[in-house]
């Protein structure tokens, strides 16, 4: 049997979060080492290890999770200046855990390309 991610730990409550959002869908809690002065993940409850295992059974709750992210932006005030949602799929691009995650980043300003 495979180890559970530690977001699947978070979701289950074995290890704790700084949670700012949650339903019966997804949740939404402060990234550990964050990269911004907002740096917020937001992760569905269903476990999808990453944009490669989507099926098309989960376009309306990708479609949830980004309007969740729009209203996190907003309640952190991070609306008007703007913000940045990224999910890295696969090793080579970063992703280092197996839990389908967006990362909501704001309040500095964001560089382009990230690198
Ligand atoms: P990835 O590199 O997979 O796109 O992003 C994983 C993110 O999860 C990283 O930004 C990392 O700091 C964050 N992270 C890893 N472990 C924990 C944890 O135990 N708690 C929280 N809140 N964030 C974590």
């Amino acid at each position: 049997m495979t180890e559970p991610t530690i977001f699947k730990r978070i979701i289950d409550g074995e290890i704790p979060a700084s949670i700012v959002y949650e339903d019966d869908r997804c949740l939404a809690f402060h990234d550990v080492a964050p990269q911004a002065p907002v740096h917020i993940l937001v992760i569905p409850r269903k476990e999808i290890a990453s944009v490669d295992d989507l099926t098309p059974e989960d376009e309306g709750l990708i479609g949830h999770l980004f309007l969740v992210i729009q209203q996190i932006a907003r309640e952190q005030g991070l609306a008007e200046k703007g913000y940045r949602v990224i999910c890295n799929c696969g090793e080579g691009a970063g992703q280092t855990v197996f839990h389908l995650h967006y990362h909501l980043m704001g309040g500095r300003d964001l560089q382009w390309p990230p690198g």
